[in-house]
């Protein structure tokens, strides 16, 4: 097969048929126009073999997780997703590869009504690169500098799911299967993120582990904050796994959970609780934003020690 009879076949018709794309794949550009009153939101990443991802990966779990990391940034903003595009570099042109990788693209895109309406194809060491395009009403994106003293720090979902998998794959013990899933077919939480348009003051995705990406929060809004670690949300197999070594490094500096942290004055929580619970997707109260710049977590036996990268210091001194 051709560069061209690929891209014909396998990435000219991904995601559902939207009104606001003029031209979408099959010229030198795509002609998009953005809904007057919003703005367009644009985050790109990309996932290089051995690096984010096993060379010998299920491509349709690739396919699904290249486009997932780029929705729970727009997720992450509150805004919509629109359109997105692709870059894709490739070792061969492996038809039974980009079939699967294409099946799993196009399932997580239908899923979220974003429409492919672009991209690259090269040849290479293996590489995805997805753009994705998002639209936000004026004023309402929800920013990493919005957090305020006395807001409730919350989080989606559970903690360290993929952490935990990626953990077993490298020791080479078995997997369990509902932990591989959280690794390689991660569901980001786009309707938690648009619904929480005007309830959360600050908002980031959790894609290097949450006392990192609470961090950004934090020094964006020139504020610290306290965890409860006994708040924090763990399936059973990550609880098991933190108290057998007495090692909050799953839940706490993890990657690839792809969950959604936030901040929320204390009287809206009701609403962001009701919208977990609409969503089924529940939302956990995790701890409290302080005017004490930093990030402190409380231990169950209430001591209070300072999260530095990878751990605790011990040396601080507790509150
Ligand atoms: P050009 O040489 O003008 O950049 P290309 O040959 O790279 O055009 O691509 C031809 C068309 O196919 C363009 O519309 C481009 O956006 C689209 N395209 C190429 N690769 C992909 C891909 N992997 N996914 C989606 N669209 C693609
Ligand atoms: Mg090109």
């Amino acid at each position: 097969m051709s560069e061209f009879d690929l891209i014909r076949t396998y990435f000219a018709d991904i995601g559902p048929a939207r009104a606001d794309v003029a031209l979408g794949v099959g010229d030198d550009c795509a002609l998009l126009s953005v809904p007057a009153g919003h703005a367009l939101a644009v985050s790109i990443d990309t996932l290089a073999s051995g690096i984010h991802f096993f060379p010998d990966c299920d491509p349709e779990h690739l396919g699904h997780k290249s486009l997932a990391v780029g929705l729970s940034d727009l997720a992450a903003m509150g805004a919509d997703p629109a359109w997105s595009t692709l870059a894709l570099t490739l070792p061969s042109a492996d038809e039974d590869w980009v079939r699967a990788f294409s099946r799993g693209f196009t399932r997580l895109s239908q899923a979220h009504g974003i429409r492919l309406v672009g991209g690259d194809t090269t040849r290479g060491p293996l590489s995805v690169s997805v753009q994705v395009h998002g639209f936000v009403p004026l004023g309402a994106a929800i920013r990493r500098s919005g957090a305020r003293l006395g807001d409730l720090v919350c989080v989606s979902g559970t903690l360290g799911d993929a952490g935990l998998a990626l953990r077993q794959m490298l020791e080479g013990t078995d997997v369990d299967p509902a932990l591989r899933r959280r690794l390689e077919l991660p569901e980001p939480r786009v309707a938690l993120g648009r619904g929480l348009r005007g309830i959360a003051s600050a908002m980031i995705d959790l894609s290097d582990g949450l006392a990192g990406d609470l961090g950004h929060i934090l020094r964006a809004s020139g504020v610290g904050a306290e965890l409860d670690l006994m708040r924090l949300p763990l399936t059973p197999a990550v609880a098991n796994a933190v108290r057998k070594d007495a090692d909050w490094s799953l839940p706490l500096s993890s990657g690839d959970d792809y969950e959604l942290c936030f901040c929320i004055p204390r009287e809206r929580i009701e609403d962001a609780r009701r919208l977990g619970v609409g969503l089924g997707c529940p939302v956990s109260v995790v701890g409290v934003i302080s005017d004490q710049p930093g990030l402190r977590c409380r231990q169950a036996n209430g001591d209070l020690l300072n999260a530095v990268r990878g751990g605790f210091d011990h040396f601080a001194t507790g509150a």
